[in-house]
């Protein structure tokens, strides 16, 4: 047996063509042997591991890399061109499977790179029957970008609109709302029996450059953070002249917004105020904060938070705290004259949207929430949300 594996091992060794010097080498080495069979069962273990170790070089270099490209096709049906490396393909699979894991019935659709500067960083067009994606390089995550909590962001954005069709499909944002964010978006004509002043009314539907632009900020927290399960839904309440509410708040298990932070270009002559895109977008941030300290914030944490803005308990304040700092310390003077919860929502809510204005106010509360907040999140993730 031992012999006729041998003779095998031989006559295989004919068909994989070893180079010349390596042959001599490999016969000087087994003749040292004295014993016939050891020879033989040395040799044809030898040359087994180079019949199998020159099978690996007979194949194209990137086969065993091409999982990323094999996945995407079966799961999503996209398929990539050449400008993709098996390192562009591996990102690309990680967003779409961190984004929609169980996207149904995936229209084909065929992608390439390309180096222009795309909106978004994504282009989307309908070819004869199919789509055809662009993505910009610039959306792609590079070697520089490793070192960042989360170097994938421009392409989850621009995976995002692929999926929900440019911001277009309803129930692909909802599901994106639901599944990342933990969020429910209910029609306003049945809202949750618990929501204050709970008549159809009152409250209208988000749009869905509403919930895209909701989704573009909670997106910009670490993913620790993505979901905080007491934050369960949102509402939008409609704000009018004669009951106006501040520009959201936040209640058990939900946030309201007001309608008008919403209505941002749009002209409809009845006087309200119009807010800049980016004012909405730290109005988010700032509500979403008040459920981390509320929630999520260890006491410690909380308590140097504290001390870091001199707050102190003060009966005779109207919001029960006073600060022993100056107003400048403070990036608003809603922050200044609030509390250490609502300073921490109006802080958070600059570090994302204007963060060198924190930064040239109060350099170590920028430290603070990016050391022991962002980045301390940024790495508790776990598999069911892996980015
Ligand atoms: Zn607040």
């Amino acid at each position: 047996m031992r012999i006729f594996l041998s003779f095998l091992a031989v006559r295989s060794a004919g068909l994989v063509k070893l180079p010349v010097p390596f042959r001599i080498s490999a016969f000087r080495f087994v003749s040292s042997y004295t014993s016939f069979n050891l020879f033989f069962s040395s040799a044809a273990l030898f040359l087994l591991i180079i019949i199998l170790q020159a099978s690996c070089y007979t194949l194209p270099p990137e086969t065993s890399n091409k999982y990323p490209l094999l996945r995407l096709q079966e799961k999503y049906s996209i398929y990539l061109d050449s400008t993709w490396t098996t390192k562009d393909a591996a990102a690309l699979l990680k967003v779409f499977e961190a984004v929609s894991p169980d996207i149904l019935n995936p229209q084909f659709s065929s992608w390439n790179i390309s180096d222009d500067a795309l909106e978004n960083g994504i282009k989307i067009e309908l070819k004869d029957k199919s789509k055809h994606v662009t993505i910009s390089r610039d959306a792609l995550p590079t070697e520089e970008s490793q070192g960042i909590a989360s170097p994938e962001k421009r392409l989850f954005h621009a995976v995002v609109q692929f999926i929900t069709e440019n911001g277009t499909n309803r129930s692909a944002i909802k599901s994106i709302m639901k599944k990342r964010y933990g969020i429910d978006v209910p029609s306003h004509a049945a809202l949750p029996p618990r929501t204050k002043n709970n008549t159809a009314k009152g409250y209208s539907d988000f749009g869905n450059d509403d919930l895209m632009l909701i989704m573009s900020v909670l997106e910009e927290f670490p993913q620790g953070l993505h979901k905080t399960p007491q934050l369960k839904y949102i509402v939008r309440r409609i704000d009018t002249e004669e009951k106006g509410i501040s520009s959201a708040m936040v209640s058990r298990g939900y946030i309201t917004f007001a309608e008008s932070i919403f209505l941002r270009h749009r002209d409809h002559g009845d006087g309200l105020g119009r807010f800049h895109r980016d004012d909405t977008r730290k109005i988010i941030a700032h509500e979403k904060a008040h459920f981390l300290w509320w929630y999520v914030f260890d006491p410690q944490l909380k308590k140097d938070w504290v001390k870091l803005g001199g707050w102190q308990q003060d009966l005779t304040s109207e919001s029960g705290w006073s600060t022993t700092q100056e107003r400048s310390a403070f990036v608003t003077e809603y922050a200044y004259t609030e509390n250490p919860d609502e300073d921490m929502a109006e802080s958070i809510g600059f570090y994302f949207i204007y963060p060198d204005k924190l930064r040239a106010c109060c350099p170590a509360k920028y430290e603070f929430i990016h050391n022991r907040i962002m980045l301390m999140y940024g790495k508790r993730w776990s598999p069911s949300n892996p980015m």
